[in-house]
């Protein structure tokens, strides 16, 4: 039995109407919204994908399905917190998790400390373990133009 696993995860999602996008939970404000069915927050979907990862229990799609009507305009921390609850009935706990986020625009630095917060919270660890990095595509590809955002997310869990 080992001590340790590791998971990543991936997420986009298009811009589209609305006046904010959700990020780790935070509300920012921005010009677009994001099309999604819940709240489209590409932080928490990204992370969800590597902690599902690192248990090797699929993905984010196979536990929160769109066609569900009881996850549209769902906030995410939901899902954050139902892949704590099954990461913590087998035994393990979150080591530490590391986020980046793929954008343009909105900028991510001011709201990274509340974002880092929420993550914390819901995974009952320190907000120390949790981090929080942006970057923007240097005005390449589909973020670099604009027409959405992505983030990546890196997972360790240690036996709890
Ligand atoms: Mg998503």
């Amino acid at each position: 039995m080992t001590d340790i696993r590791v998971g990543q995860g991936y997420d986009v999602h298009a811009f589209g109407e609305g006046d904010h996008v959700v990020l780790g939970g935070v509300r920012v404000p921005h010009e677009r919204g994001v099309l999604a069915h819940s709240d489209g927050d590409v932080v928490i979907h990204a992370l969800c994908d590597a902690l599902l990862g690192a248990l090797a229990l699929g993905d984010i799609g196979v536990h929160f399905p769109p066609s569900d009507a009881r996850w549209k305009g769902c906030d995410s921390r939901v899902f954050l917190r139902h892949c704590q609850a099954l990461l913590a009935e087998r035994g393990w706990r979150v080591g530490n998790a590391d986020v980046t986020v793929v954008c343009e625009r909105p900028k991510v630095a001011a709201h990274a400390p509340a974002m880092r917060a929420n993550l914390a919270a819901d995974l009952g660890i320190e907000v120390d373990a949790v981090s929080i990095k942006a970057t923007t595509s240097e005005k390449l590809g589909f973020t670099g133009r604009g027409e959405g955002l992505a983030a990546m997310a890196v997972a360790l869990l240690v036996r709890a």
